[in-house]
């Protein structure tokens, strides 16, 4: 079984995250910042990490670039509502340092579903 790791502040949206993994058959982890994502990515066994980009403590950018330093092929989604910037400005950061997919809020889950199948195929 596949677990993924959701990353965001908004315990709403991990909720959301959560139960629509769970229902296709997915482990998840959450995290509420970067840095509990990051903690939790260095233990090992995440196969996915869907992160958030605005966040107290430590910001999703940052912990991309982390998680790539710990694991250059970790398969990374980004999702923004945008924040002081519209959300692409954010998303465009996110893939230039190596999410793979992104997604604009409020999310599309069966677009979401789709991308995490895609890449953990
Ligand atoms: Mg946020």
């Amino acid at each position: 079984m596949s677990r993924i790791l959701v990353v965001d502040d908004e315990a709403p949206i991990r909720l959301l995250l959560r139960e629509a993994f769970e229902t296709n058959g997915y482990d998840v982890v959450e995290a509420s910042n970067g840095f509990e994502a990051v903690r939790i990515f260095r233990e090992g066994e995440i196969d996915l990490v869907i992160t958030e980009i605005i966040m107290p403590e430590k910001e999703g950018i940052e912990a991309i670039r982390d998680l790539k330093k710990i694991d250059q092929d970790v398969k990374i989604i980004a999702m923004s509502a945008g924040g002081r910037l519209e959300p692409h400005f954010y998303l465009q950061m996110a893939s230039k340092f190596g999410a793979q997919r992104v997604f604009q809020k409020p999310l599309s889950i069966t677009f979401v579903l789709a991308a995490v199948k895609e890449l953990l195929q």
